[in-house]
């Protein structure tokens, strides 16, 4: 049972936006919280976020499982150390489904507007399905969920199927087909060896070569899992293992490039046992420092690369016709259908242009001119009650995402609570407080291979400002979280006024 399909509460406490990981996780500490006033509106069918989104050939994390998951939902069950996509949406629906709060989701509704209101103190929500009031509005919108597609000469004239990787159109049988796959980055590489053995022929157009590390994949045995299970203290002694292997090792490299020789030479071996052709492999050789972009895993890439019916191409496309590519050369590489791996909107928060905060500026427009900045990538000066999760400067290139996530929901329950606690109706940070931690994030950040490696990425906005990952250990964010600050905030008392009536109109 959800609430997909029975109107919409006028008000709630609070409005959450998203059901994968972030957004569940919400839903299930505000539950335990006894915040149970809540509504979380999704724009999809069901839960599961990016992990029923992305259902391309061969999809899977590229974080182990016993890591890539909710530390409150332990799963003694995964098939495997990366594990697939399938296996993690299957995983989100029954952690869902068990925590007894599906009552409170709305699938099919996607936000379209949310404007805070002060004379009410409330955020005032338009949806595809009505509208909702609500005291907070928290996001887990998704950090990577609105696909860029390319911005390439004749694209719209293709005669044949084009579908971005990330809206998979499954109802296209690649069998016996020509495919372009555009792009060449971690959705790609699983997807190039996923359809290679299916295709006729494959072309696979890269603009910058991956670093490429083996794949050290491991399937549980009915042992392992047992143990998982029965064995008090054993996931969680595996979990942190893993924690603080990466935890321990990958940031170091982000700051001291000479740390990665271990990893660029794995990656050159990795290379050199999938392909044998010298002028292949030259071409499938990175030039920028090691980590600059993410470090990608596959034992299968490469000898995708070097089977008979793929090429790798260099050249620059320089526009599509009705039934090609066509490369800078001069060259027409004719195809049937094009997939597009170019990524996602990773550095302006689509959302940001639907959520207006003081005088009706959305936040969009608050990040177009200095690129995204908020105070612990949670809250943002002028919108009040807005809780981000996976908001600026959180995201990670080393581990697991759901740390990160774990970390803000105990800041936002604290938040929630010194709400009640102090009768606080709104709560905004200071700006100096925003503009302190952003002058450190930034001052970190000048060191780091993202942003002296050599390389563009998804990491860097159109400034070349990087406002997408978290310069620090997981433990330091963690920490820096642990606690509500409200002393860096600006706290306003409850008004007792009612709710401004046709406030969205
Ligand atoms: P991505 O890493 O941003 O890669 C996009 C690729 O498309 C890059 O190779 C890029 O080239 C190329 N590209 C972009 N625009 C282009 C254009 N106009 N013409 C030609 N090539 C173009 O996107 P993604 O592979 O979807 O991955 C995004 C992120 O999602 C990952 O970094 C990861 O965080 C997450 N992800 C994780 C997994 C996993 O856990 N296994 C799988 C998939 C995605 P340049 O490199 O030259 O820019």
């Amino acid at each position: 049972m959800n609430a997909s399909h029975a109107s919409l509460p006028a008000t709630v406490d609070h409005l959450v936006v998203g059901a994968g990981f972030a957004g569940l996780g919400t839903a299930i500490k505000l539950a335990e919280a006894g915040e149970d006033d809540f509504l979380v509106i999704e724009k999809d069918g069901g839960i599961g976020g990016t992990w029923r989104a992305n259902t391309y050939p061969g999809a899977a994390c590229d974080v182990p499982s016993q890591l890539y998951s909710f530390s409150f939902a332990p799963n003694p069950d995964w098939s495997m150390s990366f594990s697939p996509q399938r296996e993690i949406e299957a995983y989100l629906t029954e952690v869902a489904g068990s925590s007894g709060t599906l009552d409170r989701f709305a699938f099919d509704t996607e936000l379209t507007d949310a404007r805070w209101d002060e004379s009410d103190q409330r955020w005032h929500v338009t949806t595809s399905r009505g509208e909702v009031v609500a005291r907070t509005l928290i996001s887990g919108s998704g950090g990577l969920s609105v696909p860029k597609m390319p911005d390439i000469e004749g694209i719209d004239s293709f005669a044949g199927e084009v579908f971005h990787s990330a809206r998979w159109d499954h109802s296209v049988d690649l069998a016996g087909k020509r495919v372009a796959v555009i792009g060449t980055g971690a959705s790609s590489v699983q997807i190039v060896p996923s359809i290679q053995p299916d295709v006729a022929h494959l072309d696979v157009f890269q603009r910058s070569a991956p670093y490429v590390i083996p794949r050290s994949e491991h399937h549980y045995s009915r042992l392992e899992k047992l143990v998982f299970q029965h064995v008090p203290g054993a996931q969680w002694a595996y979990r942190n293992a893993i924690y603080w292997a990466r935890e321990l090792y990958v940031p170091g490299f982000v700051w001291n490039p000479a740390l990665a020789a271990p990893a660029k030479k794995l990656a050159l071996a990795n290379l050199a046992k999938g392909i044998t052709d010298p002028e292949l492999r030259a071409k499938a050789t990175p030039t920028y420092t090691i980590g600059c972009k993410r470090i990608l895993i596959s034992n299968t890439y490469y000898p995708a690369l070097a089977a008979d019916n793929v090429d790798l191409v260099t050249e620059p496309i320089s526009r599509i016709t009705p039934d090609a590519v066509v490369t800078a050369d001069g060259v027409e590489h004719p195809i049937d259908v094009l997939v597009v791996a170019t990524g996602f909107q990773s550095t302006e928060q689509p959302i940001a242009a639907h959520i207006r905060g003081h005088d009706g500026v959305s936040l969009a427009e608050v990040w177009a001119e200095h690129g995204m900045a908020s105070y612990k990538g949670t809250t943002t000066r002028g919108f009040p009650n807005l809780f981000q999760l996976v908001g600026a400067n959180t995201g990670l290139a080393h581990t697991s995402m759901i740390v990160m996530i774990e970390a803000q929901l105990a800041y936002v329950l604290d938040a929630l609570a010194t709400m009640r606690e102090q009768e606080v109706g709104a709560l905004e940070p200071q700006q100096a407080a925003q503009d302190d931690w952003n002058a450190d994030l930034q001052r970190r950040m000048r060191r780091t291979v993202w942003n002296t490696g050599g390389c563009s990425s998804w990491y860097l906005d159109a400034h070349g400002k990087n406002v997408t990952l978290w310069p620090r250990s997981t433990f330091a964010f963690r920490r820096l979280l642990a606690r509500f600050d409200a002393e860096n905030y600006d706290l306003q008392p409850v008004r007792t006024i009612p709710i401004a009536e046709g406030a969205n109109a």
